[in-house]
């Protein structure tokens, strides 16, 4: 059932893929991997753009104004920003621009999960979700545009990475899925869950991080805000040591280095051990518990042998699991899992004390795994000025 990956679409990773992956993006970014053009607002911190408009000769307070406007009014142009002089509206809308994606496809699921696919000006695209529940209001946004991981089930392996989303476009993409939620109400969670790795693109996700968390930004909590990764245990330990609250997420996805070896390229150079023990460091340093993501995919990884050594694998950790029944992509062979085997990998796991959930899908009647989207929108003429959420959703 497994696809040999040297075969399989996503064959060009393995050979892409860097002999010592981790170190290549220890930077934040591999010298070979372009950034976007540009900065816009969302690039800026309170500080650096007071830099930007004292070179300007203006006025210290300007920078409040503008930062009130953005992120507590939700100003979506500065021409709306009425106590700014119209000369400084001007430069800035010409100098700085305040949104630099174009929303170009919307699509809304029965179960009210939005999507937007969202285009650069370099004519890249990325992919945010909007996902509410109750009260909860959850933003899953990107932080590269395409990924090199290369997952075998995954829609956004099988392009492989294109390029880096700058801090600006990854802090953008909530911004955007904020107006979806309309003006009374307001984000309560970010997911970095989208397309790509965050720990691949440490500096931008880690200043993205920051603005979502400052009350000046978006002021979401650290504990609401998770950060998923494939696990590179270098960076796991480099967050650990930023000391920030929020919630890391592995992952895993098999219980052992052969079996997430053949689901995941990557694996290839780390071992289950060195990430566990990451992770170990990562609570140490912040309290927090990892939780540990496992895609059931139907009789590759969902047998009762897998949940019994995934068991052992968080008894040596203080971790909890998000058991998440595969939805099927579009030309890839693997399968959604019985009912019956998601209940049954469940009842195991509670059965050795692990504290697991299963994470129920959203989205199942659009293109609701990250990736798909932006693979089926590729492959037709980009449009630009198809929709704008500029003045909120058009429900
Ligand atoms: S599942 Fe995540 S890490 Fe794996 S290829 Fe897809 S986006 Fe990348």
């Amino acid at each position: 059932m497994i696809r040999d990956p040297e075969n399989g679409p996503q064959a060009s990773h393995i050979t892409q893929l860097p002999r010592d992956a981790e170190s290549s993006f220890a930077d934040s970014d591999s010298p070979t991997v372009a950034l976007s053009t540009g900065a816009g607002f969302f690039d800026h911190t309170p500080q650096s753009l007071r830099e930007l408009l004292a070179s300007w000769k203006e006025p210290r307070f300007r920078v409040d104004q503008i930062f009130t406007w953005v992120y507590r009014d939700g100003a979506v142009e500065y021409g709306a920003m009425s106590n700014l002089p119209a000369k400084l509206r001007e430069r800035l809308a010409g100098e700085l621009p305040l949104f630099r994606s174009e929303v170009i496809q919307k699509q809304r699921s029965n179960d009210g999960t939005f999507k937007l696919l969202l285009c650069w000006p370099d004519a890249a695209t990325s992919e945010c979700v909007l996902i509410p529940d109750g009260e909860r209001r959850t933003a899953c946004i990107s932080t590269q545009v395409g990924c090199p991981v290369g997952c075998v089930f995954c829609a956004s392996g099988l392009g492989g990475l294109q390029r880096q989303l700058s801090p600006g476009e990854i802090i953008e993409q909530a911004v955007r899925v904020r107006q979806l939620c309309g003006s009374n109400a307001r984000l309560s969670n970010i997911v970095f869950m989208g397309l790509g790795e965050p720990l691949a693109n440490y500096r931008a996700t880690l200043h993205a991080i920051r603005t979502i968390n400052a009350d000046w930004g978006l002021g979401i909590g650290a504990r609401k805000i998770t950060v998923s990764t494939v696990g590179l245990p270098l960076q796991i330990r480099r967050l650990a040591d930023e000391k920030l609250q929020i919630t890391l997420a592995l992952s895993l996805h098999a219980p052992t280095d052969e079996l997430r070896r053949k689901l995941i390229p990557w694996a290839e150079r780390v071992t289950i051990e060195e990430l566990i023990e990451a992770c170990r460091y990562y609570f140490e340093q912040t309290g927090r518990e990892v939780t540990l993501e496992y895609i059931l995919l139907g009789g590759e990884n969902d047998q009762t042998g897998h949940a019994d050594a995934l068991a052992d694998i968080v008894h040596n950790m203080r971790g909890n699991v998000n058991l998440i029944p595969y939805n099927p992509v579009e030309g890839l062979p693997y399968l959604r899992p019985t009912d019956e085997a998601v209940n049954r990998f469940l009842s195991t796991l509670k059965g050795r004390s692990v504290n697991a959930h299963v994470r129920n899908s959203r989205g199942l009647d659009i293109d609701s795994a990250c990736g798909q989207l932006r693979r089926r929108e590729s492959s037709k003429p980009v449009t630009l000025g198809i929709s704008s959420l500029a003045n909120g959703p058009t429900k």
